[in-house]
């Protein structure tokens, strides 16, 4: 390890420290905090996730040049901006932070969430890419959660931070979240070589839907892991569900209520439709046939032809004629 990436992760290993006294200890802190625990954060899990604040007030760089650590470094940190003038200035401020952590839970970035949102700045904004830290590279929480999933045997993809943290309150340990993008070949090898199994709880609402249809399609192809779905009710994401329904129910759900991707699929397409209407029903037909084309198993296939043809009173054969059309032109 180049004395550059040892510097770089002595700068950030401060930095979590200070931000986290910050929010526990100081005035200063005082409205972040109370906004997490508003979030249903306990003191005990800001204090293992190292959470943060990073106020208006410039703190990190006299923090950095009082220990006499060079304008380069500091420079090559991502943990500022630079101003017109050349001037350093904390890049994260009125943030609530959460720590990035890698393999070896070292911080290697960190998220910033606004205290309330804003129309001109963006809710989260992420360190920028620096020697230490390649966000095709890193999870969220993975250092944590790998043991769990081993021992669980499955792996949870979350769309957010606040809702692997959601999770982790209610007893589910084995959430991971990608830096808001689809996962990338890195993170999928990392996520193989500890598990086979993988589950997508996404948001309920209409474009966590939509990512989670996207994210099943672009995943098929790359990966030897079975993939399957967690749903979220009535548009909620994870973390609104636990605050809304409690730590058990979401428990309860994420163990034992997962969907194959197909069954994902079955739901996802009655989206936007009416049932009744029978227009409705024959693009609604076409959309799952479609998907069933792409599956392997003749037994699977059978089974989902049966369930069509009984809920919408048409000849099996009828259907299977059309989806054997369809697997003929997608070859
Ligand atoms: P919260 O509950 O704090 O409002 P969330 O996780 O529910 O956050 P979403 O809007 O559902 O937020 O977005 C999901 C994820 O996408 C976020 O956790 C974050 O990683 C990423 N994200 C959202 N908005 C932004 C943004 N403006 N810039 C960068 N990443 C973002
Ligand atoms: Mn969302
Ligand atoms: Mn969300
Ligand atoms: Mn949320």
């Amino acid at each position: 390890e180049s004395s550059e990436t040892t510097q770089l992760k002595q700068l950030y290993a401060d930095a979590t420290e200070l931000f986290h006294h910050i929010l526990i200890n100081t005035a200063m802190g005082e409205e972040a905090l109370q906004y997490l625990h508003k979030r249903g954060l306990s003191d005990d899990m800001i204090t293992e996730f190292k959470l943060g604040f990073a106020p208006q007030k410039e703190l990190l760089l006299p923090f950095f040049q009082e220990k006499k650590v060079k304008q380069e470094l500091l420079r090559k940190s991502g943990l500022f901006s630079e101003t017109a003038t050349g001037d350093l200035r904390g890049r994260f401020r009125g943030r609530v932070l959460f720590p990035i952590r890698d393999m070896q839970g070292k911080t290697v970035a960190f998220s910033g969430r606004l205290l309330a949102q804003n129309q001109k700045q963006p809710k989260y904004l992420n360190s920028p890419e620096t020697a230490i830290f390649n966000k095709r590279k890193v999870l969220f929480n993975f250092d944590k959660a790998k043991t769990e999933i081993r021992q669980k045997q499955f792996v949870i993809l979350f769309e957010g931070f606040m809702d692997v943290l959601a999770a982790y309150r209610a007893g589910i340990k084995n959430g991971v979240a990608s830096m808001g993008t689809s996962l990338t070949n890195e993170q999928i090898y990392l996520l193989e070589r500890t598990t086979s199994k993988m589950y997508l709880c996404y948001d309920g609402d209409s474009p966590g839907q939509t990512a989670t249809a996207r994210a099943l399609s672009l995943l098929e192809p790359l990966t030897k892991m079975t993939l399957g779905v967690i749903r979220m009710p009535e548009a909620l994401d994870p973390d609104e569900y636990v605050r809304k329904y409690g730590e058990a129910a979401f428990k309860e759900l994420a163990q034992n209520t997962h969907e194959t991707g197909l069954a994902f699929y079955l739901h996802y397409y009655e989206q936007g439709r009416n049932l009744a209407n029978e227009d409705d029903q024959l693009a609604y037909i076409a959309d799952v046939l479609k998907q069933l084309a792409g599956v392997t198993s003749p037994i699977e296939r059978d089974l989902y032809l049966n369930q069509l043809a009984k809920r919408f009173g048409v000849d099996k054969d009828s259907l299977a004629a059309q989806l054997n059309d369809f697997m003929r032109k997608s070859g």
